[in-house]
């Protein structure tokens, strides 16, 4: 096999994060190679909020912005493709598709994101990012004052709760099973009108992702508008992991506040590093990603005077 093609930067994840990546390395003329596989984890909300200059718009519109500013610089390049494999051999990393491509970089960033894992509920899937909704501060206003429910794990759920509160005052608290707060938590959300409903949660009924019903497992079933609802994911990724990058106890990849992964040259921005989930969160820790590369890249490349 022919050596491939020497990149600065593979930036596997061409979304938010990876895109301003992209955007502060082609502005340093670095070369490189974004791979995406089209697979944003908000492609089923009709519009995303709360991103300033970009609020109310449909997320697929503000990529595509963002990718058509990008390729504006000539040492950008972008394919649709998905990575399945990386080893490095010394300081070059040497990357692999699904379609049997094999790409060569310096460096590496990873703004892979991660995978919203779905219970097994009739209709939840259908709901995400619809009327099933993850985030108060990118969805809430749209359902202030509706019918809402939250149903997420116990501490999880009470942060919610008391987020939600301020929204709206119709508000159900969904634990699927016997709750543990304590008494004073039981006792803050009686005060603030927050009815528990332990019974747990079997279909959720739906007009073209609109919730219309909860209905739980003894036949029961609650009016609903808006659902909040605090799921398990993983990352959507697994190769910085194979490359030897470490995950800190929640699941996220292990950064420094510069993106640097645990792996030398590795980088890794966007939602695979932080709770803080939002589009200008992942463009900034891309921005940040991006910059601190090229900035690794110049230090390795600035010549040395010779006396
Ligand atoms: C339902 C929902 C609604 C949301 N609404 C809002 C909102 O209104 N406002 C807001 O600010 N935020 C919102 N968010 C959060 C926001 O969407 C994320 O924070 C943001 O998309 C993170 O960007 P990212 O680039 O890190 O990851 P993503 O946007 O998830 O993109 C990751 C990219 O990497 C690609 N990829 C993954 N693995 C591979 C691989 N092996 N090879 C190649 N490519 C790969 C994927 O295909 C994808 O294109 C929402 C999130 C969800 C789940």
């Amino acid at each position: 096999m022919t050596t491939p093609y020497c990149f600065d930067v593979i930036i596997v994840g061409g979304s938010y994060s990876g895109l301003s990546a992209a955007m502060a390395l082609g502005r340093s003329l670095r070369k490189v190679l974004i791979i995406d596989s089209g697979q944003p984890c908000n492609r089923q909300t009709p519009y995303s909020h709360n991103f300033i200059t970009q609020d109310g718009v449909p997320p697929a519109e503000i990529a595509e912005k963002a990718k058509a500013q990008v390729l504006q610089y000539d040492s950008i390049q972008f394919t649709e493709d998905r990575v399945v494999s990386g080893h490095n051999v010394e300081d070059n990393f040497f990357i692999t598709t699904s379609s049997g491509k094999e790409y060569q970089a310096k460096k590496l960033i990873f703004a892979t994101g991660v995978k919203d894992l779905m219970p097994n509920i009739k209709g939840f899937a259908e709901c995400w990012g619809i009327s099933v909704i993850h985030c108060p501060y990118c969805h809430g206003y749209e359902f202030k004052h509706k019918k809402t429910a939250i149903m997420a794990p116990s501490e999880h759920g009470y942060h919610l709760a008391s987020l939600v509160h301020n929204l709206t005052d119709h508000l159900t608290l969904l634990t699927s099973g016997k709750n543990d707060y304590s008494i004073e938590q039981v006792e803050a959300l009686a005060h603030n009108s927050i009815q528990i409903i332990e019974i747990p949660v079997d279909e959720i009924q739906h007009k073209d992702g609109h919730i219309e019903r909860v209905i739980f497992i003894d036949g029961s079933s609650i009016k609903l508008d808006a659902l909040y609802a605090g799921i398990p994911f993983k990352q959507h990724c697994d190769v910085p992991i194979t490359l030897g990058c470490e995950l800190d106890e929640m699941g996220y990849l292990n950064v420094d506040q510069f993106q640097k992964t645990t792996v030398k040259g590795i980088y890794a921005c966007g939602d695979s590093t932080t709770r803080l989930r939002s589009v200008a969160t992942a463009v900034n820790s891309g921005l940040v990603a991006g910059a601190m590369v090229n900035k690794e890249l110049a230090e390795e490349q600035f010549p040395i005077s010779v006396i």
